[in-house]
């Protein structure tokens, strides 16, 4: 048994995290301020006597004594990072340095969740670990993506300079339960839309590109990443390498739920990556980690946890 902290622990990925680390037979420290997680999503591991909800910003120091860290916290979706951008860039910069110092300290081993979007809007494609990326340092997402590039550098600097023991995830679109409803992403928005029976939103032709990860898969991943060698830091990309285009997702949702909607388009918007796939050639072989849930079978749980969810807040407004 390991005593483990989680920041951003009630999010979507990180209570499936803190589900999986739980049922390992591990103690587990969730830390959160609440911003997009929810309790809701924690609800059911509050009597696992041990695990441990702690209400608390990592912009600030924390003080806790823990054997690992998973560093998710940070909004994930473009609506929630760009809502507080100044905030969004203080939790992945002043975040990540309290929790690279709380792990410098208790010579704790520190996983650093980063992302897909430290490539920016790729010129190279599939995506592999050594590309440097095409990220706008001004732009409208650079709160997320420079503040992840940020994170990273900051990851391993503290490994290079204070020998802290460290592992950096590039995590590629990710869906399934527990994702806000209202959070803005696509997988979201379409299954709401559709099963409210309201116009699919098709930002720009939609012949843009995503990969979708469902989210077993993608924990399964990261516990693999923080269990690796000693030696292996990455950083190492987390993705499902089948790539979608928005366009052809969008019907996928119409007929997977059988709904009468139709589709909208609306504009494009600024910066959004033209294409994007992970290439885990390196997560293959170094994790022996790869998907196995299909995109059909992931969405299909996903639309019965919307399902759910939607009729429950109907019921609560009758
Ligand atoms: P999410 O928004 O559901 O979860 C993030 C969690 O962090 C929330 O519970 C939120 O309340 C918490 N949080 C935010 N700022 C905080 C702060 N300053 N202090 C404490 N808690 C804070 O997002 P998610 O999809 O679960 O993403 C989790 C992590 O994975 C993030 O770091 C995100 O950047 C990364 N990631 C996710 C995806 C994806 O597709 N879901 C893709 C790439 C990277
Ligand atoms: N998108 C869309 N309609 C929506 C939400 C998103 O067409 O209602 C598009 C968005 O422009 C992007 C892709 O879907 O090209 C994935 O968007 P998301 O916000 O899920 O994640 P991103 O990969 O852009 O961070």
């Amino acid at each position: 048994m390991k005593k483990i902290l989680v920041t951003g622990g009630a999010g979507f990925i990180g209570s499936h995290l803190c589900e999986r680390l739980l049922n390992e037979g591990n103690e587990v420290i969730c830390a959160d301020n609440f911003f997009t997680g929810s309790k809701k999503n924690i609800l059911h591991l509050l009597d696992n006597r041990y695990f441990e909800v702690i209400r608390h910003d990592i912009i600030k120091s924390m003080l806790v004594e823990v054997e690992e860290i998973y560093n998710l916290a940070c909004p994930a979706s473009p609506v929630h990072y760009q809502y507080n951008a100044i905030k969004t860039i203080k939790t992945n910069v002043l975040g990540t340095i309290n929790m690279l110092g709380l792990a410098k300290r208790l010579k704790a081993r520190f996983l650093q969740a980063s992302t897909s979007e430290v490539y920016g809007d790729p010129r190279e494609h599939p995506q592999k670990e050594t590309y440097w990326g095409n990220v706008n340092p001004v732009g409208i997402r650079s709160c997320y993506d420079e503040g992840k590039r940020a994170a990273e550098t900051l990851t391993m600097d503290y490994h290079r300079q204070n020998n802290v023991d460290i592992k950096i995830i590039r995590i590629f679109n990710t869906y399934g339960p527990r994702m806000a409803a209202n959070d803005g992403r696509v997988v979201s928005n379409f299954i709401v839309q559709a099963l409210k029976g309201e116009d699919l939103t098709v930002y720009g032709d939609g012949c843009q590109t995503r990969a979708f990860c469902y989210v077993s898969d993608l924990v399964d991943g990261t516990v693999r990443m923080m269990n690796s060698k000693e030696g292996f830091i990455g950083p190492v990309n987390l993705g499902n390498p089948v790539e979608t285009p928005i366009i052809e997702f969008a019907h996928k949702i119409i007929n997977m739920t059988g709904s009468s909607s139709k589709i909208v388009y609306k504009p494009l918007p600024q910066d959004d990556p033209v294409q994007r796939k992970p290439d885990i050639s390196l997560a293959k072989r170094e994790l022996e980690w790869s998907p196995v849930v299909e995109l059909e079978e992931g969405l299909k749980k996903t639309i019965e946890y919307f399902e759910k969810s939607l009729t429950f807040v109907k019921k609560a407004c009758l």
